[in-house]
């Protein structure tokens, strides 16, 4: 669990939102708590310029008629120690419950440090001036009072820091539960979001799985065909259906082939035990021994298809390019079928433009080629149908096309029939089944000589093949 990809991602994102969220919440303090302090500092500031203002209108520092009531306003507002003092540094008023510091002069240290600059006209803040047994800081404001336009003395306030800041600790303890609920409601997205990252790749991995267990029928749910992760689905159900169908075809191969395969053995069989009957006439044996050779080529011309094709995929296969006379070619196979052509009654017509139409090819798979087209040809025609095979020059090609009248290819298989080991359903067309290797053999020694083969049908009238080659 701790090694998924769900587990990693969630972590990255945990990771990611604590680390924005400590920074968002320091700064968030920092500023705010500082901000805060020098707000009410400044506070502090005014009601001590307020209280020096009052007393400037009395004649002497004693005169305690207006600032008293003040004084003590300050003092319970702030929890503050309030003193006037003289020039001297004595102590003239306080709040009442401290009236005992009434009489009392600063030490030396803070007359330099602190009341000197006052009595230069100067407001001084400083956390140096009081020092509590508790260590806590204080912080301390001085103002002059002036009577009669001249210095007098000067008012001095001092309070605690942790009073002045006790607000915006309140506000930032309570402000952690901001941060708590975003960190809630992203926990809840970042879960939604990874469990939507992940479950397709586990769906992926699947695929991948059953694939190399060779069920090819499990498919990726596909949500949302835009994003890349719904592509990447999309193309993987594509490469099952693919493998899938190539997956049929090979098995339907196997039993084809073998089934090829095997009706020869069984002719060659049958046939070599009837040879063993020494009462044979000469003409029978010869009959018997001219259908095992026809049987065994056969057997021959399928292995040998099977072993090129394999090699062209393999890469392993060179052409081997030479100038000859395509029509050479063409007319020396017409007559090799011509057996299978009377036994049918076919009509075989030729059209050759001129004698002579030169080509740059590999002849022996060229020849490969024109027999596979010929004897699908001969195995799809009914008996009496015709043959018809025309070479030209068109441009600078040479073209060559070998129709036939026979039972023509339905719509629907045209798109299959150049793939491997595909044949037409035997259902429909019965006997005629092969091992549907021909038609993949013509268009890979054609794309081999950088060509194309196409085709053109209409069922039960005709079949079309032709293709060009280089001169
Ligand atoms: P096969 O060994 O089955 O003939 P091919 O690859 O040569 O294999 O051909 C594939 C399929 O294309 C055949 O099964 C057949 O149904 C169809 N086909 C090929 N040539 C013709 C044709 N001339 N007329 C009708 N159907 C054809």
């Amino acid at each position: 669990m701790f090694k998924s990809t769900f587990f990693k991602l969630l972590l990255t994102f945990l990771v990611v939102i604590i680390i924005i969220m400590g920074l968002m919440f320091g700064m968030q303090e920092y500023f705010f708590s500082r901000e805060y302090l020098l707000s009410r500092v400044q506070e502090i500031q005014y009601e001590a310029i307020h209280l020096a203002n009052q007393m400037s209108e009395k004649d002497t520092l004693g005169d305690t008629s207006t600032s008293l009531d003040t004084i003590e306003l300050i003092s319970n507002k702030y929890d503050a120690l309030i003193w006037v003092l003289d020039k001297e540094g004595n102590i003239i008023q306080t709040q009442k419950d401290k009236s005992d510091f009434v009489g009392k002069s600063l030490p030396a240290k803070q007359m330099n440090d602190f009341l000197y600059p006052i009595l230069e006209g100067k407001i001084v803040t400083t956390t140096e001036f009081y020092q509590t047994q508790n260590g806590l800081p204080v912080i301390t404001v001085g103002v002059p009072i002036f009577q009669n336009g001249v210095i007098a003395g000067a008012v001095v306030i001092n309070t605690f820091e942790t009073v002045l800041a006790s607000f915006s600790r309140q506000m930032v303890s309570r402000l952690w539960f901001m941060p708590l609920i975003v960190f809630g409601v992203a926990m809840i997205f970042v879960l939604i979001a990874s469990r939507r990252l992940t479950r397709p790749v586990k769906a992926f991995k699947r695929l991948a799985n059953e694939a190399g267990k060779g069920n090819f029928a499990y498919r990726v749910p596909i949500k949302s065909e835009d994003t890349e992760l719904g592509q990447i689905g999309e193309s993987l159900n594509q490469m099952m259906e693919k493998l899938s169908k190539m997956d049929k075809l090979r098995s339907d191969f196997v039993q084809n082939a073998s089934h090829e395969l095997k009706a020869p053995i069984t002719v060659i069989s049958g046939y070599s035990q009837a040879l063993m009957d020494s009462s044979l006439t000469e003409d029978k044996r010869q009959e018997y021994l001219d259908i095992i050779q026809g049987e065994t080529r056969r057997m021959s011309e399928l292995i040998g298809g099977m072993m090129t094709l394999s090699q062209i995929e393999t890469g392993n296969q060179k052409l081997n390019r030479e100038h000859f006379n395509i029509n050479d070619l063409i007319s020396r196979m017409i007559l090799s079928f011509e057996l299978e052509i009377e036994k049918k009654q076919l009509e075989v017509e030729v059209h050759y433009e001129s004698d002579v139409l030169e080509v740059y090819a590999d002849q022996a798979k060229i020849e490969q080629v024109v027999v596979n087209l010929l004897q699908n040809a001969l195995k799809y025609t009914r008996e009496k149908d015709s043959i018809i095979v025309t070479t030209k020059q068109v441009k600078a090609k040479a073209y060559v096309e070998i129709k036939d009248t026979g039972i023509g290819i339905e719509k629907k298989e045209i798109g299959s029939i150049f793939d491997r080991f595909y044949t037409v359903d035997k259902a429909k067309t019965p006997g005629k089944g092969g091992s549907g290797i021909g038609l993949s053999l013509v268009k890979k020694i054609l794309q081999l000589h950088g060509s194309q083969i196409n085709v053109e049908s209409q069922p039960g009238a005709y079949s079309r093949f032709w293709f060009y080659l280089d001169m």
